[in-house]
């Protein structure tokens, strides 16, 4: 059962009081486990990158960040084993996530097994995502301390809506947070909005993410209006939308009152095969961890932003979506 007041980080159990500045959406890793299998990627060198990941985290506790949540789900070649052991080496908390990250189709296995299927019985998604939450991930004792589900420009395909739909079961039952992926021209952290609502989600339990990729006030401030904290989390991504233009978002929506309900981080990763380290130097270079504290954060203070609003942004907001919500009973799953 999960400890109010505590949340589960790779090395175990930490005072809530403790995460500190916390960057909520970022990778460590992202991969492809069969395509390693079979097509190995050239710039995968895993000692080499391992050591990269510590020696950056490491860097990001310098600059003052305490906490960083790894939303590495599978999909995305979510390796916790690996991972265990660049959080064994580093000071800064690195927490786990599940769900499923699919735009579109689920693999061939939950087409066969799960309710009114062939393979009939509960669908294995659920037990999945509990089982990270509460006993810990594959064998390794590692608990996921949030839940990610993904809806982009397909939208809310069968798929993706049985995936959210097992999220929110897992949520009722663990009371982790659930943050998404949204394709922000579709404005799609409205459908997720609704679609959580009705299953008993409270907005205040979600963070619709990359919704700093959008520049429409009217929608952001709709999501947050209704309670769901937005995630302005892909800082660096600048072949999306150039930082300077996320700054401006962030700092009309603080004088709009909306300090409480947004929260920083970058989606950056130490290795991505999707778009592997030659392509984010050459096209994305400010795309890594250290870009808020070292550009955005600075941009931030010299706009009018106090250290106080910092404080809400990047310390106290984390910290009150990943307090675990109070149980529920488990005949209500
Ligand atoms: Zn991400």
């Amino acid at each position: 059962m999960t400890v109010v007041g505590e949340v589960q980080t790779f090395r175990g159990s930490v005072a809530i009081a403790d995460l500190g500045t916390t960057l909520i959406h970022e990778h460590v890793f992202v991969g492809d486990a069969e395509l390693a299998l079979n097509f190995p990627h050239p710039e995968w060198d895993e000692p080499t990158l391992v050591e990269e990941a510590v020696a950056g985290l490491e860097r990001l506790w310098d600059l003052g960040v305490r906490t960083v949540v790894d939303l590495t789900v599978p999909g995305l070649g979510r390796d916790v084993s690996l991972v265990a052991g660049v959080a064994a080496r580093t000071r800064v908390n690195l927490l786990a996530s599940t769900g499923y990250y699919t735009a579109d189709v689920l693999p061939p296995f939950f087409h066969a097994n799960g309710p009114g299927l062939l393979v009939d019985g509960p669908d294995p998604l659920v037990e999945f995502f509990i089982r990270d939450i509460e006993e810990g991930i594959s064998g390794t004792g590692v608990r996921a301390a949030m839940l990610k589900v993904v809806t982009d420009r397909p939208g809310m395909t069968p798929d993706v809506e049985r995936i959210m739909a097992a999220a929110a079961v897992a949520h009722q039952h663990t009371g982790v947070p659930i943050t998404t992926h949204t394709h922000a021209p579709s404005q799609n952290g409205r459908e997720q909005l609704a679609f959580f609502t009705r299953r008993g989600v409270a907005p205040e339990r979600l963070i619709i993410g990359h919704c700093g990729d959008s520049e429409d006030l009217g929608y952001l401030r709709e999501l947050m209006d209704a309670g769901a904290t937005i995630g302005m989390d892909r800082f660096g991504m600048e072949h999306v939308l150039p930082d300077d233009r996320r700054v401006k978002t962030v700092l009309e929506l603080m004088r709009l009152g909306y300090a409480e309900k947004m929260v920083l981080s970058q989606d950056a990763a130490f290795f991505s095969r999707v778009t592997p380290p030659s392509w984010r130097s050459q096209h994305a270079p400010n795309w890594h961890m250290e870009n808020i504290p070292r550009r955005i954060v600075p941009q931030l203070l010299a706009a009018g932003v106090t250290e106080q609003d910092l404080h809400q942004l990047l310390v106290l907001n984390p910290a009150r979506l990943l307090t675990p919500a109070s149980q529920s009973s488990p005949e209500d799953r």
